[in-house]
């Protein structure tokens, strides 16, 4: 037996398989099912100062912020952003 969609010759114990096989091949599997973690949103040390980063610190119930510095509070924000999603 013909396959109905590569025309390869099977036998009939395993046509139907491969049709189903080959019907899915045809159609295409959606395999770039959203690689996520793209929308989220970083801050930017060039656009806050320390004290609104420690303000984002405590909105998101971020803590020992108290005695960081700036990169270190934006590498803080940053980081619990990205492992919140
Ligand atoms: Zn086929």
């Amino acid at each position: 037996m013909k396959c109905k969609y590569c025309g390869e010759e099977y036998s009939e114990n395993v046509i139907r398989l491969h049709e189903n096989r080959c019907n899915e091949k045809e159609v295409g599997v959606d395999e770039d099912a959203d690689s996520s973690n793209s929308d989220i949103e970083l801050v930017n040390a060039d656009d806050y100062s320390v004290k609104e980063l420690k303000q984002i610190c405590r909105d998101e119930d971020l803590s020992g912020y108290s005695r960081k510095n700036q990169d270190e509070l934006v590498e803080m924000i940053n980081d619990h952003r990205r492992s919140d999603v």
